[in-house]
């Protein structure tokens, strides 16, 4: 496995919406393996694949439950409204305030090929919302309510 580099706002990657992944081989295995070890190494709790200069629509998310890895991903159901801070590997040392759904549903494809539908909230929901966001070229930049300097109890997401 490897650590890969991280791309920042400003790649033109990041505007772009993600390519659907029609094969799963070891090759893209190999892509998840190594955002894991990426997404560990850099300490954050979601990593979408653009993140990594890769325009498909791959994540990987670990808020403290386990690796969870999402092939095509789809936000299928979104209810409730809360407000939190983010932050992003994309976009280091700045945090703001992101309203997003309170618990969502998402279908999703998993390594071994099988179409999974699972349902989140709290910090899950909103990582699994963050990185989608990703593969539409959205920025949690973008949608802040509100942005400053890191703080103590701010910490890094996806
Ligand atoms: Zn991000």
């Amino acid at each position: 496995m490897a650590i890969l580099e991280v791309v920042k706002a400003g790649n033109p990657v990041l505007k772009q919406v993600a390519k659907p992944i029609k094969k799963i081989d070891s090759r893209l295995r190999h892509l998840m393996d190594d955002m894991a070890e990426t997404m560990y190494k850099c300490d954050g709790v979601g990593l979408a694949a653009p993140q990594v200069g890769q325009s498909i629509r791959l994540v990987v998310i670990d808020v403290g439950e386990g690796i969870i890895e999402m092939i095509n991903p789809v936000i299928t159901h979104r209810e409730g409204k809360v407000t939190d801070s983010e932050g992003c590997l994309s976009v280091p040392g700045i945090f703001g305030d992101v309203e997003r759904a309170e618990r969502v549903t998402v279908e999703y494809t998993t390594r071994f090929n099988k179409r999974r539908t699972l349902k989140a909230d709290g910090l899950l929901a909103r990582c699994i919302q963050h990185e989608c966001d990703h593969l539409e070229g959205t920025l949690f930049i973008n949608i802040a309510t509100s942005l400053r300097q890191e703080s103590p109890e701010d910490r890094e997401n996806g």
